[in-house]
Formats: structure tokens, sequence, C-alpha cells
């Protein structure tokens, strides 16, 4: 009896120091500070689908299941939806500055109003406050989603004037592709898509900034190491970056974690802190193109750069924040399609080439079928097309022989490409994965996060609160 009572007096002993215990660390997790690193990373055009499927690839091709993305493993989750002010089915200007500004406004439209004023950014916010930032995208660094940060635009299209606004946006680390809207118009080392006589590399370097432009500058920008606080400005392609997959085979521009890593390393040099976005932005344009295979890939990549985050994040847990969200889904990406039970993504292992095929051959569809079936065997691992497959493909030739560009409601978004479409549609069903749109749909996106009050971004709502919730973590108000 006595030694049950001592027992009981230890339990109730041990029931308080847990109550209390825990008591005080919900009292310390309401009175956390302002992170001092944040990560906002965006995947442009990443769907619950294709963060599952990239999932799903990687485990079925390393045949081990208990493989997962970083970010499926992060803590908190939320889901937000993503409409804009004038349609349902919001494109990238919209929904970036949804997710830069927490305002909603109409598709096209850059960091504005739908009748045309300037909401701030919480980059901007962000450099008000102290914190160093970045922008790191795989796209244009002119591209709607890095340009809904640091500039204002009527128009996502106006990249000559986005690229002008970048100049006094004090972002201190810039990162991605689009050298043309910034090179003077006769640049020795390529084309220029600029109007006027500036030359925005030397007006970028007068600033300050060590400037990196074209694939040329690719290795300049992987060996630079700051000394101390310095400001980077890199555009190392003509246009966007090429698809992961592409990159992985021939060419030599750094993957989206290298770009990411390089942020870190100089972003780290201010004391104060920083505020990061990084996005994997060509996510979209696979999955605009019906291309599984492109879509997977880059989806990975995006995952490998949230992993160079997550580490500086163990290093520094108690000062760091990382989101990972999405514009809006892409593709309207089902898993499964017709009466079937099953994926086949084994018939994804062994394609080498996006469809878009940069960087690998380079081969389009020109009027010889031989070669081109002979392509598509070796490239796309398409062996024994059945006569069904080889006939949706001769159609889309068809098409492309009489010149026509192809019908935008049945090949989309590479209208001149009918046969590449054809070919990603034929890859897309022998994996049982099947596409409803070439543009965006209107599900809402899955974000994850973790660190210094992620816990704020759970719940299913709208893709306005996140910057928002941004702004008030790092005392201010959009
Ligand atoms: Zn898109």
């Amino acid at each position: 009896m006595k030694r049950n009572m001592r027992r009981l007096v230890v339990l109730m002993l041990i029931l308080t120091l847990a109550f209390t215990s825990s008591i005080a660390y919900a009292g310390e997790a309401k009175e956390v500070k302002a992170p001092k690193y944040i990560f906002y990373f965006i995947g442009d055009g990443l769907g619950l689908s294709q963060r599952q499927v990239g999932e799903l690839f990687l485990q079925e091709a390393s045949n081990d299941k208990s493989k997962k993305l970083m970010m499926n493993t992060l803590p908190v989750t939320g889901l937000k939806t993503t409409y804009s002010s004038n349609t349902l089915v919001t494109d990238s200007a919209a929904a970036g500055t949804a997710l830069a500004t927490g305002h909603k406004t109409d598709n096209g439209v850059i960091s504005k109003t739908p009748d045309g004023k300037d909401l701030k950014t919480i980059l901007e916010l962000a450099e008000e406050k102290g914190y160093a930032t970045g922008l790191v995208s795989t796209t244009r660094i002119t591209h709607a989603t890095p340009a809904s940060f640091a500039s204002h635009n009527v128009n996502r299209d106006n990249e000559n004037e986005i690229a002008v606004d970048f100049l006094d946006s004090g972002v201190e680390f810039f990162a991605g592709g689009g050298y043309r809207h910034f090179a003077p118009k006769a640049w020795e080392f390529g084309k220029s898509k600029r109007k006027d006589e500036r030359d925005l590399l030397k007006e970028f370097a007068g600033l300050g900034y060590n400037v990196f432009a074209g694939e040329k500058d690719s290795a300049n920008f992987l060996k630079f190491a700051p000394k101390g606080k310095e400001k980077v400005f890199a555009a190392l392609s003509y246009s966007h970056l090429p698809y992961d997959i592409d990159r992985l085979s021939t060419l030599d521009t750094p993957s989206l974690s290298q770009l990411t890593e390089k942020g870190i390393e100089v972003l780290s040099q201010y004391e104060d802190g920083f505020f990061m976005m990084v996005e994997g932005g060509r996510i979209d344009h696979a999955a605009h193109s019906n291309d599984p295979v492109g879509t997977i890939h880059d989806v990975l990549a995006f995952d490998d750069a949230i992993k160079k985050a997550y580490k500086f994040y163990e290093k520094n847990p108690a000062d760091t924040l990382i989101i990972v969200a999405a514009d809006h889904e892409t593709g309207g990406l089902g898993l499964g399609m017709g009466l079937d039970y099953f994926l086949n993504l084994e018939e994804l292992f062994d394609v080498k080439a996006s469809t878009e095929a940069i960087g690998y051959e380079d081969k389009k569809y020109d009027g010889n079928r031989e070669e081109y079936f002979k392509y598509i065997e070796k490239v796309y691992s398409l062996e024994n097309l059945t006569e069904k497959e080889r006939a949706e493909i001769e159609k889309a030739m068809d098409l492309e022989d009489k010149g026509i560009e192809g019908s935008k409601r049945e090949y989309g978004y590479l209208t001149k490409e009918p046969t590449a479409i054809a070919v990603a549609h034929v890859i897309s069903n022998r994996a049982n994965i099947y596409w409803t749109t070439f543009a965006h749909s209107g599900v809402p996106i899955p974000l994850t996060a973790v660190g210094v009050n992620a816990e704020d971004f759970s719940g299913y709502n709208d893709n306005t609160m996140i910057a928002k919730k941004l702004a008030k973590i790092i005392g201010g108000e959009l």
C-alpha cells in the first residue's frame, strides 16, 4: 500500500512536470521572434499531383518505397485557393502578385491593383526591415513570378520595363535566365530584346553588382566566393534555363540547387538576415506541354534546391523559416485514367529528354517520318508503338506536313509542334497519366513549411494569406 502510494506520488509529480513544461513551451512558442532567414519557395505549376508523381517516381526508380521528397516531409501543411480577381483559373502574374503582395489582381498584372495602383511586396517590406533579399528562378528572371516580387507593371509581357525596375529594387542577389532583357542591342555574346540603347548589365555593374551573363559565365558564377557583403546579378541564358532533364544530358548551366546554394552563400554575409524567393519556374512549362518526364525532373530539381535550404535550417533552426508553395496547378494532371487502377511509372524511367528536347539533340519533326520514329525510339524509349499510338503521332505529323500550326485546343502550348505534343501524350498514356488541359487548372495548391512560425501558414484558405502572414511575422503590413 505504502509502495503504491509512493508510486502514485511519483506519477503525479511526473504528470505535473510534463504539464507545466508543455505550458512553458506553448508560452515560448507565442513569443518567437521574427525569423532571421526566410526562404519562400514557389513551384510554378506545382499541384498536388505534381508533388505526388515526383515522389512516386523517386520511389519506383530507386526501388525504395521509403523515399520522400524533402518538401513533402515538412511538418506544417496547408491548401491555398488560387483564383485571381477576374477569373477562377489564375495565371502566374495574378498568382505571383497574390503570393508577393497578399492581394488579388487580374491575370497578366504584376503587383498592381486591377485599376493600376502599385501594391507593396513582401520583398520590399523585407528590404525596409533590414533583410538582404534574393530572387532565384529557372525562368527568365523577368518572368511573372520573380517580377511580382520586385517590380510593378500592368502587363507581365513588358519584361524590358521589368528589367529596368530591378535596377532600383535593392535586391542583393539575382540568379536565373533571360539576359535578353538586360544585354544591349549589340552584345557580342548574344541577342537582345531591348528596344532602347541601354546596357543594363553595365548599369548593374555600375551599381556594384558582380554581373554574370550568358552560359559562358556559368562557371565564373559557380566559382564566385563573396568577400563580405556583395551583390550578384546573374542571367545565365538567353531565355529560360533548360529543363533539368535536358540540362543533365548536355548543357553546362547551373541547377536550381546550385543557384540556391550560391544565394545562401552570398546573402548569409549580411548580418541582419535574408529573405529569398526561389522559383522552380519550369515545372509549369513542362506541364503546359503535357510532358510527364520534363515535369517530374523539374519537380525533383526543385526539391534538391529545398534540400539546400533545409540543410541551412538544420544549422539555424531557431532563426529560419522555410515555406514551400506554388502559384497554381498546371495541366490538370491526373494520376490514373480510364478504367485502370494503376500507374506504369517504369515507362518513364528511360526517357532521356523533355519533349521539347532542347539540350539533347534538339530534334524536331521535319517531314522525315522514319528518322523521327527512330529518334523517339532512342530518346523517349518509344519502341514497339501500337497501331493506335503510331496513328496518334502520324495525325499530328499530317498537320505539320500541311504547314498548319496545330489548333490550340488540340495541341495547346506548343502550337508549332503538334508532333511533340502527340509524343508527350503517348508517353503519358503508357504511364497511365492523363492531362485535362494545356493551361492552368483551378484546384488549390499545397503548401508545406518548417521553422519559426511555420504553423501560421496551415489551413485550407487563400493564397493571399501567405504574404500577409509573412508581413505580420516580420513586423509589418501589406
Ligand atoms: Zn503557366
